[in-house]
């Protein structure tokens, strides 16, 4: 994503010509960005080299999977449709985790079936449910329990799950008793414990205290687990923000590994795909009403709804840039009928024109994964770039399908 000669462009693509060829709304995905994020997140991690379980939920393209399994990661699901999602991206069983507060029946047996790596187990009854369903079929299966550690992500309200008021996790007295549990059952075996305290968390403190608790934690059960599954929730820089110090977190871990021989999990999701997507809009019209200047795109909160969610800021781009001052203040809305669907706002930006194209930022997580078909609105195309090929890697929904 950058400009040449004044316009803008994914990889060699420019967007211009992407919105002509394809249409808009699209979401575009740089395949460099992808292999680069990859490989950046395996070097900083190198000294203990951990399973990646990519958070499928973040972005649930099987194209993209594809791509990302080439790479070697594994898969970190949240229910039977996201496993069986994984399964046909041709990644390895036994690199998927199954999370989630209220798995199934339907999925436990599923996931049994299929011999994942591990279901972190997040309650009481969902390992006796877990247990109830081995033990019909003759089996034994491999858990992991999930801790709520009562650490501050210090992220947004909405995406912190790893305090003790949070619904994630079990808190460390009924972890203890879990671990006593699973140590008597004859088909559970408990392998792993898992935590995972919020998403886009950009300080590294809250990673350090989690290690901090875990570390007492397995001091006072006295059992050896073979994985301890840190889960995801590194952030990104959406805004120009300061990012995560990747460099802090790994030797909080690396010290954490001196006192406890353990396989460590990671369970990325925006840190893997986020900054990789672009969504592409068309200005219908730029409407003034008083001081405010609404531009008003062909894309909406049901192509990305993470700002009505979360208030979520994403960065828009134009497709030419104009060399004249920033003299304009945007507020980019879509055009569903409700307040909250609106994208950034901008004190000062480049002028624009109705029919002119921008580009929102940083959408390859929890964008097309979280998009719906409010207002029967089809959903927009994807495709991925790579230097200067375009493939289409899942096709524009079309209305007909809708009706
Ligand atoms: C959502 C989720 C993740 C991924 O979080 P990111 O912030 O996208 O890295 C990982 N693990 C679990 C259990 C999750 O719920």
């Amino acid at each position: 994503m950058k400009y040449f000669n004044n316009k803008l462009k994914i990889e060699n693509v420019s967007v211009h010509s992407l919105a002509r060829k394809y249409g808009t709304p699209s979401y575009c995905y740089s395949f460099n960005r992808l292999k680069n994020n990859i490989n950046c997140f395996k070097k900083n991690f190198n000294s203990f080299a951990p399973l990646i379980c990519f958070a499928v939920k973040s972005n649930t393209n099987l194209n993209l999977i594809k791509e990302i399994k080439k790479f070697g990661l594994g898969a970190d699901v949240v229910s039977m449709g996201e496993l069986m999602l994984a399964l046909k991206a041709g990644i390895n069983p036994k690199k998927i985790v199954f999370s989630g507060i209220g798995k199934t029946s339907k999925e436990i047996e599923f996931a049994i079936n299929k011999k994942i790596l591990l279901i972190n187990v997040e309650s009481r009854s969902e390992i006796k449910e877990i247990e109830r369903i081995a033990k019909i079929r003759n089996k034994k299966v491999d858990i992991g329990i999930r801790l709520n550690p009562n650490t501050d992500a210090k992220t947004l309200r909405q995406i912190s799950t790893g305090k003790k008021e949070n619904k994630f996790g079990v808190n460390d007295k009924i972890f203890f008793d879990l671990v006593n549990y699973c140590k008597k059952s004859k088909n559970l075996i408990l392998k792993c414990l898992s935590v995972h305290i919020g998403s886009q968390i950009l300080d590294h403190k809250p990673y350090e205290k989690m290690l901090q608790v875990i570390d007492r934690i397995i001091r006072k059960v006295n059992y050896n687990f073979e994985f301890i599954d840190l889960g995801g929730g590194m952030g990104i820089s959406y805004m120009g923000n300061k990012e995560l110090n990747y460099k802090k977190y790994c030797s909080a871990i690396n010290k954490f590994l001196k006192k406890h021989n353990s396989k460590i999990i990671f369970e990325p999701g925006r840190s893997i795909i986020g900054n990789t997507g672009f969504l592409i809009a068309k200005i219908i019209y730029i409407k003034k009403n008083g001081k405010k200047n609404f531009v008003i795109l062909d894309a909406a909160m049901n192509d990305l709804i993470r700002p009505a969610l979360y208030g979520a800021h994403h960065n828009i781009l134009p497709s030419e840039r104009r060399n004249k001052r920033f003299v304009k203040n945007y507020e980019f809305v879509g055009p569903i009928c409700e307040t909250t669907d609106r994208f950034s706002s901008f004190k000062k930006f480049q002028e624009l024109k109705e029919k002119e194209i921008v580009t929102i930022c940083d959408v390859g997580a929890y964008g097309m994964s979280l998009s719906s078909n409010y207002n029967i609105r089809p959903k927009a195309i994807e495709l991925l770039i790579n230097g200067s090929k375009v493939r289409i890697i899942k096709k524009r929904q079309k209305l007909n399908e809708l009706m």
